[in-house]
């Protein structure tokens, strides 16, 4: 098995604010390549799945995902811890382009940024679709609080590490059973 790459964790800008670059439903409306940074990065909704490690099996392609983390990875935030040093520190990390999106096998299938690259629409959780930023971990989408870092695991250490993520749910709970993470 080969370990696979990781990749760049956006901070997404309040959208549609007054003066904004964003436009409204940017991500019905515009291509990857149509969006402007501003929208490109107002698109990652902080799921933090793509900072996890997966592995592959060289024979069959196939994927197989652990709950180990990158080393940078922020488990309670849910986010890089130093994004702006993140490729000296962890040169693994790969920056999502509109080129490479379609062929990052290893995004999780839930990656907003997959989904409009495959024109598909957004889930409910996503902030631009709920409104709230805890939607993602309300919904069980995200990596928060559920991942350990990678320490000095090796591939036979990550590979006792595979497990079964759970599914996000289909539609948000019910208002008064509070909120799950
Ligand atoms: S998997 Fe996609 S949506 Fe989730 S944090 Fe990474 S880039 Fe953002
Ligand atoms: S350096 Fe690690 S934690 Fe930071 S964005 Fe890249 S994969 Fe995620």
């Amino acid at each position: 098995m080969t370990k696979r790459t990781l990749l760049d964790r956006i901070k997404p800008k309040p959208p549609h604010a007054p003066g904004s670059e964003i436009a409204p439903e940017f991500w019905r409306t515009k291509s990857l390549a149509q969006m402007n940074e501003a929208e490109w990065e107002a698109l990652c909704d902080g799921c933090g799945k793509c900072c996890v490690i997966s592995l592959e099996d060289a024979d069959t392609g196939e994927l197989y995902r652990t709950d180990v983390a990158c080393k940078l990875f922020d488990a309670a935030a849910c986010g890089c811890s130093d994004y702006a040093n993140r490729k000296s520190k962890a040169p693994d990390c790969v920056k999502l382009t509109p080129k490479n999106v379609p062929k990052l096998d290893w995004l999780p299938p839930t990656c907003a940024y997959r989904l409009v690259s495959e024109g598909r629409e957004l889930y409910w959780w996503h902030y631009l679709i709920s409104g709230d930023r805890e939607s993602v971990h309300l919904a069980n989408a995200s990596a928060r609080n559920k991942t350990r870092p990678e320490g000095r695991l090796k591939i036979p250490g990550l590979m006792k590490r595979i497990v079964q993520w759970p599914e996000p749910l289909d539609d948000p709970p019910a208002k008064g059973r509070g909120r799950r993470r």
